[in-house]
């Protein structure tokens, strides 16, 4: 059961919003499956040129090639890696450790897209390196927008399973 502080809720509903049609992404910190801290992160899928995306050899992007950029936002998101790296620093600082992604699906149910479940197991190939305890993934959907949805999920083995989320 993942618990985040209702004030934490609200404001990653607020960028979900802020950030459509395209999708917002960030980090949560905590101690015991009990959110904390919230970190929004920029999604550069949302902002790359054409030229940068060709420098992009993840193999999860070469379909998204094809798509405009906010087609491609539409669909996916990516972390800026500098950002990240500040967040994961704060949370270390704060004595706290990492225990979810979070990201938005503006058109789509809060359940984890192939692309997502491909992104979770990546980040699972070097997390041990990083030393990073294994996050949950949580999904806002605004598919419903008078009644946003957060659901946390649990990704190994390319599998999905749902974890209870309170927000209090
Ligand atoms: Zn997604």
């Amino acid at each position: 059961m993942l618990t985040i502080p209702a004030a934490i809720a609200e404001d990653m509903i607020a960028h979900a919003r802020e950030l459509t049609p395209h999708e917002c992404c960030g980090i949560l910190g905590g101690k015991l499956e009990s959110v904390s801290q919230h970190y929004r992160i920029t999604n550069i899928l949302a902002n790359l040129s054409e030229d940068e995306l060709t420098r992009f050899d993840a193999p999860k992007l070469s379909d998204l090639k094809q798509l405009s950029p906010e087609e491609r936002a539409d669909i996916a998101f990516q972390m800026d890696s500098h950002e990240m790296g500040k967040a994961l620093r704060d949370i270390r600082e704060h004595g706290i450790s990492l225990q979810a992604f979070y990201h938005s699906h503006t058109m789509s149910p809060a359940r984890p897209s192939q692309t997502d479940i491909t992104i979770a197991m990546e980040f699972e190939g070097y997390r041990e390196k990083l030393n990073l305890p294994e996050p949950l993934h949580i999904i806002i959907s605004l598919l419903n927008l008078d009644s946003p949805d957060i659901r946390a999920f649990r990704i190994r083995n390319h599998e999905a399973t749902e974890v209870s989320t309170t927000v209090s």
